[in-house]
């Protein structure tokens, strides 16, 4: 119970893997969401006990509310306390604006966007009680500077810059930050069907990033030393924006 808890959504792989295995090494408990892959999840939770670290994992769609609030409640019964909330889970359904089905303009706004706000509310009430937490959304530089083919996408990523600083303005005096951190293109599962080198030539830094390189930048803010910064977007992209 003494032990700091961190939840990151979307962990099982990817930006969120590396967030997980981060913040395991800083000593936090992590909690491993994810929604349907089970085995890759099984895999980041082994790795974490291998360095003597610790976690649990659990399953749930964070676009629904009713699961979101059975996870509290065993947070609230099991550790009884949360330190961080880093929603990183996210995925994109691109297409031009003329031609996206209403579906994925929903569903890409419910997973991205929404969900932050399910988590937040119940993330907030256990952060207070230790007067202590770090709030993370994982934006996009999609969402900074728009792309096309992405309408859905870039307006979830940039309504997440506007939920992060308008609570951060909320919460600072509870000693709780919240920030955004905008990755821009990061070797995932997310960007395998991307034409890598197109894209390089665009980079001023020449390459894609890595996840670790996210992962690092969010142990900061998730550390004390990072304890005055809030309300901010902190872009780890390359140069590219
Ligand atoms: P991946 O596609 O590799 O991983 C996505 C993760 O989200 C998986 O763990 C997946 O788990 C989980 N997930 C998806 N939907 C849900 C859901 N409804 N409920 C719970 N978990 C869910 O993505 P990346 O690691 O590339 O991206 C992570 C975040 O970083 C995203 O928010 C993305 O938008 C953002 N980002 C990524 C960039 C990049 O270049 N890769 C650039 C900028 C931002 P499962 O399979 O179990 O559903």
């Amino acid at each position: 119970m003494d032990q700091k808890t961190a939840l990151v959504t979307g962990a099982s792989r990817g930006i969120g893997k590396a967030v997980a295995l981060k913040l395991a090494q800083m000593d936090f408990k992590v909690i491993i969401n994810y929604s349907s892959s089970e085995n890759e999840a099984k895999k980041v939770l082994e790795e974490i006990e291998s360095f003597g670290g610790c976690g649990r994992l659990a399953c749930f769609d964070v676009t629904d509310r009713q699961a979101c609030k059975e996870e509290f409640d065993k947070i609230t019964k099991t550790e009884e306390r949360l330190d961080v909330l880093v929603h990183n889970a996210g995925i994109r359904k691109d297409g031009l604006a003329v031609r996206m089905k209403d579906k994925d303009w929903d569903r890409v706004i419910d997973v991205n966007l929404t969900a932050f706000f399910n988590l937040v509310k119940p993330s907030v009430k256990l952060m207070l009680k230790n007067k202590w937490g770090r709030i993370i959304g994982i934006s996009s530089t999609s969402g900074q500077a728009g792309v096309p083919g992405q309408i859905n996408y870039s307006a979830s990523k940039a309504g997440l810059i506007g939920a992060v600083k308008s609570l951060s303005k909320e919460i600072g005096v509870r000693n709780i930050t919240v920030n955004a951190l905008s990755p821009g293109f990061i070797e995932t599962e997310m960007t395998q069907s991307l034409d890598m080198e197109k894209i390089i030539e665009t980079i001023p830094m020449q390459r894609f990033g890595t996840v670790t390189e996210v992962a690092s930048v969010a142990g900061f803010l998730c550390s004390n030393e990072a304890s005055y910064v809030t309300g901010q977007v902190i872009g780890v992209n390359g140069g590219i924006y």
